[in-house]
């Protein structure tokens, strides 16, 4: 298809803005290169971006069990409420008084996000998951540093993590120090023991882990890291098999982040915007981005933590997103809420008992929110790989779980249906895996040339990541 910049012509034009009627103001600074800017009509800008949404999948599309990313469906009432003028007509520089239905939302959400967390503080500064992390992590930094405690610069990640568990360490100045898992998928306990020192600053950890298991040991895992000094951080991303069951502050967390963006039903994809509350304990909370919003009667007002290491982004976060968020929680409610994440483990595990008939399992027990199948044997037997399933997948009209990840499991894919897909979708898509195995056995070439009915073929996956072209040349 065309890009933008290669549609239109320089007659075209579409004006939205009435005519300017104030006084022009020239900057001093003047342009240097002509600014390029699309020229076209509105009918052939929304015929535009009307192919490009056709060319997508989402979760209004079709299944879409993208493990570890958490495609639920986001109900359309979440739009409605963050929709609202009260909400999207008003300005961050507003004076607090004129602002404060909107500070209460973020006061409301922020108290039910430590309940679920089982945290005593939150910032919705943060505007994704892996800012989240960032966030988390540099209060850990902010409580050895505030204490002198100087000589903690490692953070303890297990080799089952979400890459961007050791990115975030990393941005934050922490060695990483990678620890196996043991076969079970768990944090191998004799490595943690090893691993922990004086140099250690903390732990980051997901639970259920990215194989879809909750680590049974967690309570000693977290003992084991505050009897070495350090302190622990949940990675929350995907709270989706725990909401309202049990809480990562009861675990021994003392910092978590999630993704509004997954567990809490906000879209996403594509970049943004996203939001990744952050939630820590009591002894935490003087360390937090500032400002943060209090409560005093029934007037909300901003504060600044005593010892705040400073913000994480302008203004209050992704405020709409937040919002969507806050609609889902209080449209569930307390009941709703580990409804959900029963469903979600239910589904999965209905899903996996399902693909068991055909397919290995990584880890063949009951699963949480997700489960791993391992691919190697179909690939031994007929060179047909996890890639090729995916490829044959899109044929079907499908999005792909995710593949190759967690590194652990080698051909991995990755399944997380959530709760929001009925049984009736889950056994058509099911059906699909289970139809692809079979032409794997008898056509392997078949699903090597797949995709066949899909926009592209086969990409360049290594040149797109290697030598990205991000900017059109004119
Ligand atoms: C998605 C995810 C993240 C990162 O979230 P982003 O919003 O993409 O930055 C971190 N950890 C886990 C376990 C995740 O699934």
């Amino acid at each position: 298809m065309k890009l933008i910049f290669e549609r239109g012509s320089a007659e075209q034009h579409l004006t939205l803005l009435p005519a300017c009627d104030v006084p022009e103001v020239h900057f001093e600074q003047e342009r240097q290169k002509e600014l390029h800017l699309p020229h076209l009509c509105e009918n052939e800008l929304t015929r535009h971006y009307t192919e490009i949404a056709k060319r997508v999948h989402g979760v209004n599309d079709g299944f879409y069990p993208l493990g570890s990313c958490t495609m639920k469906y986001n109900p359309k009432i979440n739009e409605d409420m963050a929709a609202l003028p009260g909400f999207t007509k008003i300005h961050p520089l507003q004076d607090v008084e004129t602002v404060q239905g909107a500070m209460e939302a973020l006061y409301t959400i922020g108290e039910s996000l430590s309940d679920i967390f089982g945290m005593d503080g939150i910032t919705l500064q943060p505007s994704a998951g892996a800012h989240g992390e960032f966030t988390g992590v540099m209060l850990i930094k902010a409580y050895h540093t505030d204490r002198g405690d100087l000589a903690r610069n490692k953070i303890i990640v297990p080799d089952s993590a979400h890459g961007t568990n050791p990115a975030t360490a990393a941005m934050c100045g922490f060695q990483v120090v990678n620890i196996p898992s043991g076969e079970d998928g768990c944090v191998d306990l004799d490595a943690l023991r090893a691993a922990v020192g004086p140099d250690t600053a903390g732990l980051m950890l997901t639970n259920p882990n990215t194989v879809g298991i909750f680590d049974k040991n967690i309570l000693e895992i977290t003992q084991i890291v505050h009897d070495a000094g350090g302190l622990c951080y949940y990675d929350g991303a995907n709270l989706n098999a725990v909401m309202g069951v049990v809480r990562p502050g009861d675990m021994g967390f003392d910092c978590i982040h999630s993704n509004l963006h997954k567990t809490f039903s906000t879209p996403h994809g594509g970049g943004g915007p996203g939001s990744g509350a952050v939630g820590c304990k009591e002894f935490l909370k003087k360390y937090l981005p500032g400002p943060i919003i209090v409560k005093d009667g029934d007037k909300y007002d901003f504060a600044y933590p005593e010892k705040s290491f400073g913000r994480v982004r302008s203004f209050w976060g992704n405020f709409t997103v937040v919002l969507k968020a806050m609609t889902y929680i209080m449209t569930l409610g307390k009941e709703g809420i580990p409804e959900a994440s029963m469903n979600a483990v239910l589904n999965a595990n209905y899903m996996m008992s399902l693909l068991k008939e055909k397919y290995t399992m990584a880890y063949d027990e009951i699963c949480m929110h997700e489960f791993v199948m391992c691919l190697v044997d179909l690939h031994d037997e007929t060179g047909v790989s996890a890639l090729d399933i995916s490829k044959g997948l899109l044929d079907n009209g499908q999005h792909p779980p995710t593949m190759y990840f967690p590194l652990i499991v080698h051909e991995a894919l990755m399944i997380e249906p959530t709760e929001t897909e009925s049984k009736e979708s889950m056994d058509e898509a099911a059906e699909t895996y289970l139809k692809l195995y079979d032409l794997a056995k008898t056509d392997p070439e078949a699903l090597h040339a797949a995709p066949v009915k899909a926009n592209c073929r086969r990409l360049d996956e290594v040149g797109a990541a290697r030598n990205p072209i991000v900017r059109y040349t004119f």
